[in-house]
């Protein structure tokens, strides 16, 4: 197949595709490719490697209906219509799994860092204000024994309360779709409905997909019913909490501080406020950027591809399940 790579990937990916005797483009710049451009490589091209913040949406399928398949190298796929890729029968697979442990590497680092004010710190130091550090109001709070509630108990949600049960005996408790008593088994974990886990919990980490039910559920009325010495922290994507509610609860103190890895809209402006408070720790969207594990998700992308052009069902394949 001629196929195109929306972003430069590690080369063992592209050496395999090659090797399976499929012709190969990349855009290869560190800039994000325009939509425009996007649509032309496709158009010379019979399947499409994806991954970037672009939104495949109606005008991109209407323009690229011939497209064999569309792999990912995500495992989020809110900014891919797949319900329109469905209409046209385009396949479209994700890279579930290789990046849980690196995502939620991320989400316990933003923790830790919050609950020790360590990105404060690192500013006093070049504000050449080292004094400031040692101060009484700037003491840190211990995550040993506290509870960590999960909003969103899949793959990466289940890697963090692993490593926070094994690391400092976190109580966890969770709120999902569904229940997972094989989990609750393994890490003493309870599931708990919305309000339990938003009231009870001394760290929140989001780690559910972003649709129509997650979008902006955590807000001015959620952040509210939070401890005041509780910890927010979302490393799945930034739509999930309203951003402008988020800075007056941190503000006003109704929770104690705030750790992001996704932020919306993403780049996060360099004079938004967040970047200048207290117990805050801003990433920019890093979860999955290890050498290993774009490695990895590179890979199961090219061999998801490398499926179709056998004839075969994508072993990822989101739409059509
Ligand atoms: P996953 O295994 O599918 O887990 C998602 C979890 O969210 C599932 O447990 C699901 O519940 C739950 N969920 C969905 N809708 C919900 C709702 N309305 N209320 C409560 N729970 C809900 O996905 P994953 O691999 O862990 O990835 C999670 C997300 O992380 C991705 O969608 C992506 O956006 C984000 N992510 C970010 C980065 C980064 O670089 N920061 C990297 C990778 C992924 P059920 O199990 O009950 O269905």
């Amino acid at each position: 197949m001629k196929i195109f790579i929306s972003k430069k990937i590690p080369k063992a990916a592209t050496d395999l595709l090659k090797h399976h005797g499929h012709i190969v483009s990349m855009y290869d710049k560190e800039d994000e490719i325009s939509v425009q451009d996007l649509i032309d490589q496709c158009q010379k091209n019979e399947a499409l490697l994806f991954s970037g913040k672009n939104k495949l949406d109606a005008d991109f399928f209407k323009s690229c209906s011939h497209l064999k398949a569309i792999a990912l190298m995500s495992v989020g796929y809110d900014n891919v219509g797949v319900d329109i890729a469905a209409t046209y029968t385009i396949p479209v697979s994700n890279t579930p799994g290789v990046l849980s442990k690196a995502t939620s590497d991320i989400a316990f680092l933003l923790m830790l860092a919050v609950s020790r004010n360590a990105f404060m710190m690192h500013r006093f130091i070049a504000d050449d204000q080292w004094s400031l550090a040692n101060r009484s109001e700037n003491l840190g709070i211990e995550l040993y024994g506290k509870t960590l509630g999960i909003f969103g108990m899949g793959r990466i949600g289940y890697e963090l309360a692993k490593k926070a049960k094994g690391v400092y005996d976190m109580n966890i408790i969770y709120h999902s779709r569904s229940q997972k008593p094989e989990l609750e088994k393994e890490l003493h974990a309870m599931y708990v409905d919305f309000d339990k886990l938003v009231c009870e919990s001394d760290v929140i980490s989001v780690h559910s997909n972003l649709s129509e039910e997650t979008e902006g559920i955590f807000d001015s009325e959620v952040f509210r019913k939070m401890k005041n010495s509780a910890i927010f922290i979302n490393t799945a994507r930034g739509g999930i909490h309203n951003e402008k509610d988020l800075i007056t609860a941190l503000k006003q103190q109704q929770i104690w501080g705030a750790g992001l890895d996704v932020t919306d809209p993403e780049p996060m402006q360099s004079d938004n406020p967040l970047l200048k408070m207290r117990n805050v720790a801003v990433l920019p969207h890093i979860g999955s950027a290890t050498t290993e594990t774009r490695e990895a998700m590179a890979i199961m992308a090219a061999e998801n591809l490398i499926a179709i052009a056998e004839g075969k069902k994508m072993p990822q394949q989101i739409i059509p399940d």
